[in-house]
């Protein structure tokens, strides 16, 4: 089965979809890592995040274990990672990569901002996770600060409101909810819990595939 998770930023899909995976015995792929590591190799070329060539060639060039290194979750890359995910060029040189690591047998989970409607459309379980954007920009404060980096919630707020923006206006790919994903409200939920709701939904829908029905019994 594959799941694909969606949602905002910090909208705490990291967390479920590694304990998901971890839950269902199924790879995890934090798709969001490939457009940092694309952007985190243009901004350590000295390169323009922005350029379409430039962005492109970096992400024809990406090598997997690109994905560990150090600095991927700063606020930096993640801005950077948004341009560059405006760009048909970087998205499509990603887009074989992600399907094959879907197909990875017995499962996998998927996070990112398009994998339920791009990437695995025909995905057996889509969720879309969101919270509030104070939560979320909270959530993230508290990320930044666990690692030693210092930021203050205002600033924090309005970078991930104007990530969440960018993504959302985009042509290629913007963020938004399959017409048949499962949306989470994280807001005021414990991750506990949110786990225990995707958790549950999961083997739901398992129980169907193995009854070889639809989500509606069909
Ligand atoms: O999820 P994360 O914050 O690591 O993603 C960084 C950026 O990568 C997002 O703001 C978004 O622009 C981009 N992204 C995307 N499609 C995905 C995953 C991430 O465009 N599937």
């Amino acid at each position: 089965m594959i799941v694909a998770i969606d949602g905002p930023a910090a909208a705490g899909k990291g967390t479920l979809a590694r304990r998901l995976a971890a839950a269902l015995g199924y790879v995890y792929l934090d798709t969001g890592a490939l457009y940092r590591a694309v952007a985190k190799s243009v901004l350590d070329a000295g390169g323009d995040p922005n350029d379409a060539g430039e962005a492109a060639a970096h992400a024809q060039a990406l090598d997997p274990a690109a994905l560990e290194a150090p600095g991927l979750r700063s606020e930096e890359v993640g801005d950077a990672a948004s341009r560059v995910a405006a760009l048909p060029a970087v998205r499509s040189a990603l887009l074989a990569f992600q399907r094959r690591v879907a197909e990875t047998p017995p499962g996998a989970v998927l996070d990112g901002r398009d994998t339920g409607t791009v990437i695995c459309p025909e995905a057996e379980l889509k969720l879309f996770v969101t919270a509030g954007l104070e939560e979320r920009a909270r959530r993230r404060l508290q990320e930044l600060r666990s690692r030693g980096e210092t930021h203050m919630l205002p600033q924090v707020l309005a970078e991930v409101a104007e990530r969440d923006s960018r993504d959302r206006a985009r042509q290629a790919a913007p963020l938004r909810p399959a017409e048949d994903a499962v949306e989470i409200d994280t807001t005021g939920m414990t991750p506990d819990a949110v786990f225990q709701r995707a958790f549950l939904l999961a083997n739901e829908r398992l129980a169907e595939l193995e009854r070889g029905s639809g989500p509606d019994g069909q």
